[in-house]
């Protein structure tokens, strides 16, 4: 496996010229097969380590932030979108930290739909996520997008949060994302034992209100402060049957083979389903199609990765699309098989979730 430094010695950003029309939406050979022939279709592109929350899952509240000038610039995340889209990939999710902070996230959007992509997502805190940003980012060429909400009750997502916005507020964001047209609006919350897995039954009743996804995810370890531990696991079977005491639900599978996540409706034909993520207590490993981008340009092939592979530093220095190419074919084929994190062997990566792009 060949590991490249992380090293970036420049900050220049006009080397890189507008994605040249031999690269764009173009297939440029068999697509990016990792060695376990699983096919890269989804690129997850982080566009800031920054955020206006300190989730207590995710972020310390000292957490320091790289400077801005190490960090993607518009031009670079649309030059990397380019050459990913074409290597095969299909499906781009814009994530962070808090993507909504980056004031020319439209703008990226925009230069990723005029390459040509099947679809393309955003994660959000749904903290600034108000009607007229609603409206900038679905003309800019948003499809979809994902709002995260662990809990309903402000005073406890205030203190989940670290943040002074109400549960209230991410709420209203995630009526208006869905009344713009973004479909589909699907709500992500993390459960964790102890803080709010009391909260599972008024989510997935939040689901039918609202005619949203809800999708129920197990806590990682991947946080900052390294306090995982597996006692604050609740496992995605458990989550599930707690629901069923409630609501009947029909599985109808994953939406796609890829996907991450287990999905049902309401047998009683109410709008809204539930998700399942069982990352750690079912992993999917096995059918995982996506690569990583962190906001300073490193490719990760998965979130629990231990090494990692420049892209920014070499695009900075002048590389062309070709070069880019083969950094990406490098990292790919160095795609683990899957995370480790029941084995006693595990190591969590250095970088939190907040770094690596959720
Ligand atoms: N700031 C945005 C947000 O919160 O939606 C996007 C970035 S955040 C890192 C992406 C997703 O990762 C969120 O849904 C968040 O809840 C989830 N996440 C963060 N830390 C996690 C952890 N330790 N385990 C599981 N999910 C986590
Ligand atoms: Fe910020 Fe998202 Fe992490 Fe919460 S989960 S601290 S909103 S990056």
């Amino acid at each position: 496996m060949m590991f490249i430094p992380l090293t970036i010695e420049s900050t220049c950003t006009d080397v890189i010229p507008t994605p040249a029309p031999s690269v764009r939406g173009k297939n440029l050979d068999a697509g990016l097969i990792d060695s376990h022939g699983r096919q890269i279709r989804d690129l997850r592109l982080s566009l800031t380590d920054r955020c206006n929350f300190r989730c207590v899952y995710c972020m310390d509240p000292d957490t320091r932030f790289r400077p801005k000038e190490d960090l993607l610039t518009a031009r670079e995340a649309i030059e990397i979108s380019s050459v990913c889209i074409g290597l095969g990939v299909r499906r781009i999710r814009l994530t962070g930290g808090e993507p909504t902070l980056r004031p020319d996230l439209a703008e990226i959007i925009a230069g990723i739909r005029h390459i040509g992509v099947d679809d393309i997502a955003l994660t959000t805190n749904g903290a600034l996520l108000d009607r007229g940003m609603a409206q900038r980012l679905h003309e800019a060429g948003l499809d979809r997008i994902t709002v995260s909400l662990d809990s309903i009750r402000n005073d406890r997502f205030e203190t989940l949060t670290r943040s002074s916005t109400s549960a209230g507020t991410v709420i209203d964001a995630i009526r208006i994302a869905r009344d713009e047209g973004l479909d589909p609006v699907r709500v992500n919350a993390v459960v964790v034992r102890g803080f709010n897995d009391d909260e599972v039954l008024p989510l997935a009743s939040l689901a039918r209100e609202l005619g949203v996804d809800m999708r129920f995810i197990e806590y990682m370890p991947l946080d900052s402060a390294r306090a995982w531990e597996k006692e604050k696991l609740v496992p995605a079977a458990e989550m599930l049957e707690l629901i069923q005491q409630e609501h009947r639900l029909v599985d109808i599978a994953r939406d796609r083979t890829s996907s991450p996540a287990r999905v049902f409706e309401f047998a009683d034909g109410s709008p809204g389903r539930i998700g399942m993520i069982a990352s750690v207590t079912e992993p999917f490993c096995g059918a995982c199609s996506r690569l990583r981008v962190t906001a300073d340009g490193k490719l990760r092939p998965c979130l629990f990765s231990l090494a990692e592979w420049d892209v920014l530093g070499p695009m900075r220095q002048g590389a062309g699309a070709s070069e880019i190419q083969s950094i990406i074919r490098r990292a790919v084929a160095a795609k683990e098989a899957g995370h480790q994190i029941a084995s006693e062997q595990f190591v969590q990566p250095a970088r939190p979730m907040s770094s690596i792009g959720g």
